[in-house]
């Protein structure tokens, strides 16, 4: 038994596949004298393979979508034909007598240790790129397929060191059952996709690829956090009895989904849905909400990378997210991207902290039009909001609006979709009130806000005991937004998990949130929850909750309230 963080609920049993999308998957075989001539061949042919298919994505992506990720790709295509690399694999193919994939792994990863070590970033920048050349490299030895979680067998449970948002972006969700990660947080994009899912999910079990018997069954409780890489015959049956009382629990709940949301004393607060990919559209049928409160758009670009979605693409998905949702709203927020979400910073940078979301959008007006022009072009399909995320200050809003403005009239769109800012940085839940003058709504990202007010990394599980979303702190700077909020006759919503925890909701209300949105597998239980809570005494609890000075002490204090 592993013990790990749990991040999205339920038990599941299947036969572990292990994918290392980090580390390079590879074996060690002795080859005979006279084969190594063809294992150097087969080595020079997989890299050539590499590099023309590492050329042609280059241009594609040139084509569509700008010159940073072409010129990536086209200096990766470089080093995969670099007759120094090469060299030095085939050599170790000779020296050792090895295997072309077992020459090309330890050479990559002795460079790496020799780069990784250097003093300059830009020789520490290298080691990321021969890592992902390598990679391909590997994947062309292995008849030209990149192993990814698109093609896993039915029924498998997905072990991984890690999952970037771009391999969680391809989870076919119909053959995975759980997922266990090496790494990773509660509100890393893996687990909220997992959440999204309705996959359970352990992660931050460091070794973990190394521990699991290949293809043997394991156990995955997302309800403890625990992995058990060698259940007994007992523990098979018990989860599996376990596996179908959840499944009967969430079709009694489902059974009740469809109400609106209202506590015992008769608030009504709007549930809604987050999504990142029209996929999860049918979500919506098996968990009804009031429309889409976050549907996370960067997941549509970094699943089409390296080529981008463009405008026709995007336009497509914007409408059929309309459409389902109809008559009710859909909150797009624009690309947040940078930070964890797939664009690689400078080695030594903190990407949390840098050209992350709105910053992104402003700094690369091509993609920013690009996408807006999709949101104008799919406005008419239903009640579209536009959310931007990573505000820090006014003058962002007030350039993404001057950008929107100009492409809402090359469309011919006459009237303005409502736009949004979402806080979830401190300095824009303390200056609310001013935002409140220009800003149409506001969605509070608690996610963010909690790791930005007490400088905890969401994905670092070293500080995870301290990601306490519950802070005293939190809930003074939610305190301000809602008042700005009421002050201005702004409405104020909610989007971080937080919104889906029994105790964030009751503590959210009591701030006088009406409107959450959670992750769509949370909706029944999160409904079913407000019914039981009384809307009046979670107000008088926040009144401790903020001269509180613990998260354990709000924790404490709302966790009773229904
Ligand atoms: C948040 O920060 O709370 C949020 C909803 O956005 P994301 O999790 O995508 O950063
Ligand atoms: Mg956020």
């Amino acid at each position: 038994m592993l013990q790990g963080l749990s991040v999205s609920p339920g038990v599941a049993v299947g036969r572990a596949v292990i994918l290392r999308f980090g580390r390079m998957p590879s074996f060690r075989r002795p080859v005979a004298a006279e084969e190594l001539e063809r294992e150097e061949r087969r080595l020079r042919r997989a890299a050539g393979r590499a590099a023309e298919d590492l050329a042609r994505h280059s241009r594609e992506a040139k084509g569509d979508m700008g010159s940073e990720l072409a010129a990536i790709l086209e200096a990766h295509s470089l080093i995969a034909t670099d007759e120094t690399y090469l060299g030095a694999i085939t050599e170790r193919i000779r020296r050792e007598r090895v295997n072309a994939e077992w020459a090309l792994s330890e050479v990559t990863r002795e460079l790496g240790q020799r780069l990784a070590a250097a003093d300059s970033a830009a020789m520490r920048e290298r080691e990321a790129d021969i890592a992902d050349v390598a990679r391909e490299i590997a994947a062309q030895l292995s008849g030209g397929a990149r192993p990814g979680p698109g093609e896993l067998p039915r029924g498998s449970i997905l072990v991984a060191d890690e999952l970037s948002p771009v391999d969680a972006a391809r989870l076919d969700p119909r053959r995975v059952r759980a997922l266990a990660l090496e790494r990773g947080g509660p509100t890393s994009h893996a687990s909220i996709i997992a959440r999204s899912f309705g996959l359970p999910a352990v992660v931050g079990i460091p070794e973990l690829c190394e521990a699991v018997p290949p293809d043997g069954p394991i156990i995955v409780d997302g309800d403890r956090g625990l992995v058990d890489i060698a259940p007994t015959r007992q523990r098979l049956r018990r989860s599996l009895v376990r596996v179908r009382e959840d499944r009967e629990r969430s079709r009694r709940l489902r059974g009740r989904a469809g109400r609106a949301a209202v506590t015992a004393d008769g608030l009504a607060i709007a549930v809604r849905a987050n999504l990142e990919l029209p996929e999860e559209i049918p979500a919506l049928e098996r968990f009804p909400a009031e429309g889409i409160g976050l549907f996370r758009s960067e997941f549509l670009y970094l699943r089409a990378l390296p080529r981008s979605p463009g405008v026709e693409e995007q336009r497509a998905a914007y409408e059929q997210l309309l459409r389902a949702a109809a008559p009710h709203p859909v909150v797009v927020r624009t690309y947040d991207l940078g930070g964890e979400k797939g664009i690689a910073p400078a080695p030594g940078e903190n990407p949390a902290l840098g050209l992350r979301g709105i910053r992104y959008c402003l700094a690369h007006p091509e993609l920013f039009e690009e996408q807006l022009t999709a949101l104008c072009l799919a406005a008419r399909a239903g009640a579209l909001r536009i959310l931007l995320p990573m505000v820090s200050s006014l003058s962002e809003l007030r350039e993404a609006r001057t950008v929107l403005q100009r492409v809402a009239a090359r469309t011919g769109l006459a009237q303005m979709p409502p736009v949004g800012v979402m806080i979830e940085v401190p300095s824009a839940a303390l200056l609310a009130d001013r935002l409140a003058r220009e800003a149409d709504f506001f969605s509070i990202g608690t996610n963010d806000l909690a790791q930005y007010t007490l400088a905890v990394d969401r994905a670092n599980r070293d500080v995870s005991p301290l990601y306490r979303p519950l802070h005293p702190a939190v809930l003074r700077l939610i305190q301000l937004v809602v008042d700005a909020g009421r002050a201005a006759g702004r409405p104020v919503a909610v989007c971080g998990e937080l919104a889906a925890d029994h105790a964030g909701a009751a503590a959210l209300i009591g701030l006088g949130i009406t409107d959450l949105s959670v992750t769509p597998v949370a909706i029944p239980d999160l409904k079913d929850y407000i019914s039981t809570l009384d809307a009046a005494r979670a107000r008088g609890l926040v009144q401790r909750a903020l001269e509180a000075t613990e998260a354990a002490e709000v924790e404490r204090i709302f966790g009773g309230a229904a």
